[in-house]
């Protein structure tokens, strides 16, 4: 194949990510371990220090952690960039300061108390120990950062065995943590991880006596060996997320949120949009206001299939497509885009492996839909049963009633990005751990406590 100005382009890009990486900082000491017993071992010794701070104390180290990601947030976004080749750097910055802004701390440990005449009982929400978390490439930091403020503000330390082919960015941020802790008179290794995480160091921690809960953030894979440990498990799955449009919604509006929510930090979120099912009489509508005001790029037939070609390469996800840009995408299959090229798009069924397979990249297919009904049972299929996210945009609030009940996901953005969801333009806290296959939906502090009863018999009733 001919070499063209974009492939040199990217060849120069990922020289220069390679640059990057060997120019990011230097990754600190504290929190990282040769070996995975050991790093338990010293998580262990801090949460016995952590069990015994006041919430003031804990909520300290929360606020220097909330600091320091601000303050890294453009060092986390490159490094993240630069290690994974995902992503862009200021959709990456933009998650940073969310996770510091939005993500709940101690606030979240509530009490509730039943008082009456046989005496004072409450339910308190009290700490596991030592968590295991298992941690995506696709936000690596933001988890880590995001794990680590709501276990800690439960009373808890971590211990991460982080994707592999983010580790530099992942024990970046866990040396952070500890420094911020360190800083605010608490204890070392409130989270730590192996220098070199791979599945062993993960079985070791997820069979380890010491772990009594893991969180995991990540694909079907990792979801499973999870819930299959014998431990008690917070699967934070895969999605498929659709969007569906009726003939309700502001098309025009519709377009450009859509295309927004898709396109951030190039569709790595795995609430994104991943797919459009439209009723049939506003599918052109749709697509003119996303190709003529959003800068979309309309894939003839032939382009599509190079591009399933190159992204599901023998039918599977091939990782270097993953978090690219959609000029970048299509330079993959040698076509040269306009610069300002944001999201590629095409029509097609909803059986097309574009559509249907969950890709994290700005590939848009759009389903026709005959009706309303269809559009729910085809948005249902394409969701494949993850009970993750889903998206409508439409004014007519049966439909929105009829769609969220038939859909059943732990998310449902109505006619906005879908990272509204995660309160970026919309009203609510920040997590990145969705736990769609287990059922707590969007985790924080209060997800990772045990709830106990105390009970005070025929006293304290002071009313
Ligand atoms: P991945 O499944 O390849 O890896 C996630 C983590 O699991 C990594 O640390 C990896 O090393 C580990 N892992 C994978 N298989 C394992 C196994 N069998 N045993 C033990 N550990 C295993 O996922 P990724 O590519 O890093 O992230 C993208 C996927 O994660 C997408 O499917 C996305 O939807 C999902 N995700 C979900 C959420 C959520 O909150 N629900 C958040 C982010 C990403």
């Amino acid at each position: 194949m001919p070499i063209n100005e974009n492939m040199v382009q990217t060849i120069v890009q990922e020289v220069m990510a390679k640059m990057q990486i060997a120019e990011a900082p230097t990754t600190g000491k504290h929190g990282v371990f040769n070996d995975m017993n050991e790093a338990i071992e010293a998580a262990k010794k801090a949460q016995k220090i952590v069990r015994a701070m006041s919430m003031d104390q804990r909520e300290k180290i929360i606020s220097i952690i909330r600091k320091k990601t601000h303050e890294n947030a453009e060092i986390f976004a490159r490094m993240g960039v630069s290690e994974t080749g995902m992503g862009n750097v200021g959709d990456k910055i933009l998650k940073h300061h969310l996770v510091a802004d939005k993500t709940p701390g101690t606030e979240d440990i509530t009490t509730t108390a039943w008082s009456g005449d046989r005496g004072l009982t409450l339910i308190e929400m009290g700490p596991f120990g030592v968590i295991g978390a298992i941690t995506p490439t696709t936000n690596p930091s933001e988890t880590i950062l995001c794990n680590t403020i709501g276990m800690l503000a439960g009373g808890n330390t971590v211990v991460f065995n982080p994707h592999p082919a983010a580790i530099k960015t992942s024990l970046y941020a866990i040396n952070m943590l500890n420094e911020a802790s360190l800083e605010a008179g608490g204890p070392d290794n409130i989270a730590v991880s192996c220098a070199k995480p791979t599945m062993d160091t993960s079985a070791v921690m997820m069979k380890h006596k010491d772990i009594p809960l893991i969180a995991a953030t990540g694909g079907p894979g990792v979801v499973t060996a999870v819930l299959s440990s014998g431990k008690r498990g917070i699967g934070a799955g895969a999605g498929n997320p659709p969007a569906v449009v009726d003939d309700t919604a502001d098309i025009r509006k519709a377009a450009q949120d859509i295309v927004n929510g898709c396109t951030f930090d190039n569709n790595l979120p795995c609430i994104a949009e991943k797919e459009v099912v439209a009723v049939s009489s506003v599918v052109d509508e749709l697509m003119h206001y996303m190709l003529t005001e959003n800068d979309c790029y309309l894939a003839s037939e032939e382009e599509q299939r190079k591009l399933t070609e190159t992204v599901l390469q023998g039918g599977r996800l091939n990782r270097k497509c993953v978090g690219r840009d959609a000029k970048t995408l299509l330079s993959m299959i040698g076509v040269t885009a306009p610069a300002n090229t944001r999201c590629i798009i095409f029509e097609g069924p909803k059986e097309h492996p574009l559509i249907s397979e969950e890709l994290m990249m700005p590939i848009l297919g759009i389903v026709r839909a005959k009706d309303f009904d269809d559009a729910v049972e085809q948005a249902v299929w394409l969701e494949h049963g993850n009970r993750h996210s889903a998206h409508i945009h439409s004014k007519n609030i049966d439909n929105i009633t009829k769609y969220a009940k038939a859909i059943d996901t732990a998310i449902l953005v109505k006619n906005a990005p879908s990272y509204a969801a995660l309160g970026f333009g919309g009203e609510g806290y920040c997590t990145f751990t969705i736990a769609s296959r287990t059922g707590e939906g969007l985790t924080s502090a209060s997800t990772f406590t045990k709830r106990r009863r105390c009970v005070m018999s025929d006293s304290l009733c002071i009313r």
